[in-house]
Order: structure tokens, then C-alpha cells, then sequence
């Protein structure tokens, strides 16, 4: 594609940072419209797979958020009730080679602020909520909230699971809540007193499950995301003040190693888990999207963050080698559409792990050097 070509990305999360950091790399002349007046360190962590962290090293950010992170000596799955271990997966030097990169468990906010330094300086507009797209017949108009309206070649809508850019594309239809909430909580280690916690842990219950990991290598930040059913979520906002007792409540009967941890949990806040059914149309005309704009998933398998920054890296790769924005747009999705379908199956599943599971097809993957897939 010609350099020259203006490409407007709506969205600073994971997918929109990333696919604008590599856009300009190969030399396009990128915007970033984020509707945030700036980001905020939002009590939550995230696990980056090492599929994820390959791409984030081409961004020359991987040093930064290992130093901010924690690489875990391993991950494992316990049964609820007896404590049992159901699975275990060993993160070492041998997982690294194998995997190609380290397995990284980090606080959100941390990623963030990595990811910024993964753009050029002063390219993310923040303030700027995208209201509508007008299509002229030279270009793409984006219309703010803040009054400014910016024309561009390419639109990019990497603006998360409401998105104004689908709604453009393919109409109005709000999010499926898949019955369940996540209770969300970070505290310091010092508050369990000595008591020993693995680094990472997923507890497994007949309808529920739970996840404690550090989120440093200090080890002295915990993230709890526990998550059980919930017949409906009525309010508007993203999530809602929670409270230890309320998330004990879901947890009463789960093993005692666990209920100790939740026994210090502070600032604990609910959120709705929502998905989509899955969509095969990603892109019209100059407009393409990615992550949780088009295949939002339950955060089951820790997958749809990894897929928002995969998609990043395949769309650039995309967009710089093909000289036509459709052609692009068609391999992007060729090579997208099986991958992240697997992921949203296995997500909606919650398998990934319970038990003896192949992670090789999922970890060893690179998206910035796999194989593209040629459209039907
Ligand atoms: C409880 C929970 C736990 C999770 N844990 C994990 C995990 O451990 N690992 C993992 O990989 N994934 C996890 N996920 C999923 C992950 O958070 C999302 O899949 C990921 O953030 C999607 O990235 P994205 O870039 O597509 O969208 P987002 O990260 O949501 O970014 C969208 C951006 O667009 C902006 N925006 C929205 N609308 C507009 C607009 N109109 N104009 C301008 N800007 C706009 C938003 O402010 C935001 O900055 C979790 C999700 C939930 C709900």
C-alpha cells in the first residue's frame, strides 16, 4: 500500500496500539483517536501468552513490561473443592525456547503505558469519541464528539466490544451478557501475613471459577478475577463498587488455600461479562476491524486481549504488503477467522487448562512472521 495513505485508528486499547505501532514502523502516516481524556491504572491484571509477548518484542516494548511484570514459574489449575491438581504447566528457560517467549502475568495499567511507548509520540489523540463515519467519495470522515471531524484512506475501529465502527458496518446490536459477572480485586501481598500463595492459580468450580496471580516480580501486587453466574446485569456502567463480602459469597464453599486470599481482598468492583455470536464480516469498503470491535469473547481463556494484539500485528502485515485495501482486508481475515474462531470456541467452553491440554498451537504461535493465508 502507498505510504502516502492516511489510516485512522478508533481506538488506543491493545489491538488499536498495536496495529498503529507497526503501521508506522513500515512508514504509514497514522492517527489514533481515543475517546479517554487519558488512561488510568484500572484495577485489573492480564495474562500475555507468549504468542502475545513475540509481537510485543517487535514493538520494542518487551523488556519494559518484563521488568514491570512477572514471568510465573508456572500455572495451575486446582479442582475447588479438594484442591487437587487438575493441570500444571512449568514456565521456565526450556518453556521459553520452546515457546519462543516468555509467559508474562502484568498489571493492565503497566501494559498500557508500554503500549504508548510502542507509537510515536504525540500520534494518540485523546478526548476524541468517534460519533459516526461519513463515506465522500475521496475519503472517510470521522466525526468527534469534540467537534473535529478528520478525513482518511483507511479506518481502522479497534474501538472494544461497543464499537462505533461496527455499528457503522454492520448496524446496531448490543452485546450478548453471557450470564455471568467478574468480581475484580488487587491488594499487597504484606496483607496475607506470610501465607504462600503459588503465582499462579486457576481455581475450577462446577459453574464458576476463579483466578489469584502476582502481577510483579516483587511479588507483592495480587490480582483476583473471580467469576460466577448472574441471571441478568442491569446497569449501564462498565462495572459496579463490589465488596469482599459479595465475592466470598460466590466463593464460600471453595477450598480453604483459596478463601484465605479472599479473606484480604480489598476494592473489590463487578463487571458484566458480554461476547458476540461470531460475525464473518470484518471489514467494507476502507473500514476494517479488530479485537473486541468484531470478535469480543468471555475472558475464559485469557485469549481475547492476545487476539486484539495478533489481529494488530496480521492487519499491518496485511496492509503493507498488499497494494489494495479489499485484497488486504481479505487476507487479513483469511488468516484470522480460524484462529480466533478456535479461541472464541474454547472461551465460551472455559476448557483451556481444566485439564491436559495441547498449548503448543497457541503459545509457539508468531504472528509477525506465520504464514499468511491466501482468501478463498
Ligand atoms: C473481566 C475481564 C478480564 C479479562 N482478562 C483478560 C486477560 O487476562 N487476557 C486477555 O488477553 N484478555 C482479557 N480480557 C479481554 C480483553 O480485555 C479484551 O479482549 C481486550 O481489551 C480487547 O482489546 P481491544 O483493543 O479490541 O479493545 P479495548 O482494549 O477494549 O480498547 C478499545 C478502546 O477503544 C476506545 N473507544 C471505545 N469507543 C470509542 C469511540 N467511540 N471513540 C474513540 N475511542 C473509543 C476505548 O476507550 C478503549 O480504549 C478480559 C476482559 C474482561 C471483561
Amino acid at each position: 500500500m502507498d505510504r502516502k495513505t492516511r489510516i485512522a485508528v478508533v481506538g488506543a486499547g491493545l489491538g488499536g496500539m498495536t496495529v498503529a505501532g507497526f503501521l508506522q514502523r513500515a512508514g504509514f502516516d497514522v492517527g489514533i483517536y481515543e475517546q479517554a481524556p487519558a488512561f488510568s491504572r484500572i484495577g485489573a491484571g492480564i495474562i500475555l501468552s507468549s504468542n502475545v509477548m513475540k509481537v510485543l518484542r517487535r514493538l520494542g516494548i518487551e523488556q519494559m513490561i518484563i521488568d514491570v511484570g512477572i514471568k510465573p514459574d508456572s500455572y495451575i489449575s486446582r479442582a475447588w473443592d479438594t484442591g487437587e491438581t487438575m493441570y500444571k504447566i512449568e514456565f521456565d528457560a526450556a518453556s521459553e525456547v520452546r515457546f519462543g517467549a516468555p509467559y508474562l502475568n502484568i498489571h493492565r495499567g503497566d501494559l498500557h503505558a508500554a503500549l504508548e511507548k510502542g507509537v510515536a509520540p504525540g500520534s494518540i489523540a485523546y478526548n476524541h469519541r468517534l460519533l459516526t463515519l461519513e463515506e465522500t467519495s475521496s475519503a472517510i470522515r470521522l466525526v468527534f464528539d469534540n467537534g473535529v471531524k478528520v478525513d482518511a484512506d483507511i479506518v481502522i475501529g479497534a474501538d472494544g466490544i461497543n464499537s462505533k465502527v461496527r455499528e457503522f458496518l454492520l448496524g446496531t446490536e448490543p452485546p450478548r451478557f453471557a450470564g455471568a459477572v467478574a468480581h475484580r480485586a488487587i491488594f499487597q501481598t504484606e496483607a496475607l501475613r506470610g501465607f504462600k500463595i503459588p503465582d499462579c492459580t486457576k481455581w475450577w468450580g462446577r459453574d464458576r471459577h476463579i483466578l489469584v496471580y502476582f502481577m510483579t516480580s516483587r511479588r507483592d501486587e495480587v490480582y483476583v478475577i473471580g467469576v460466577a453466574p448472574r441471571s441478568s446485569w442491569d446497569s449501564n456502567t462498565a462495572s459496579l463498587p463490589s465488596s469482599r463480602a459479595d465475592l466470598i459469597a460466590d466463593f464460600a464453599n471453595f477450598h480453604p488455600d483459596l478463601l484465605r486470599v479472599l479473606e484480604v481482598t480489598t476494592d473489590v468492583t463487578l463487571w458484566p461479562i458480554y461476547d458476540r455470536e461470531r460475525h464473518d464480516r470484518w471489514s467494507g469498503g476502507r473500514i476494517v476491524m479488530l479485537g473486541d470491535s468484531v470478535h469480543p469473547m468471555r475472558p475464559y481463556m485469557a485469549g481475547g486481549g492476545a487476539m486484539a494484539i495478533e489481529d494488530g500485528a496480521i492487519l499491518a502485515r496485511c496492509l503493507a504488503q498488499f497494494d489494495n485495501p479489499a485484497e488486504a482486508f481479505r487476507w487479513f481475515e483469511a488468516t484470522r477467522f480460524e484462529r480466533v474462531g478456535d479461541v472464541q470456541r474454547i472461551s465460551i467452553e472455559n476448557s483451556w487448562m481444566r485439564g491436559p491440554t495441547d498449548t503448543d498451537w497457541f503459545y509457539c504461535y508468531d504472528p509477525c512472521v506465520a504464514p499468511l493465508t491466501q482468501p478463498a
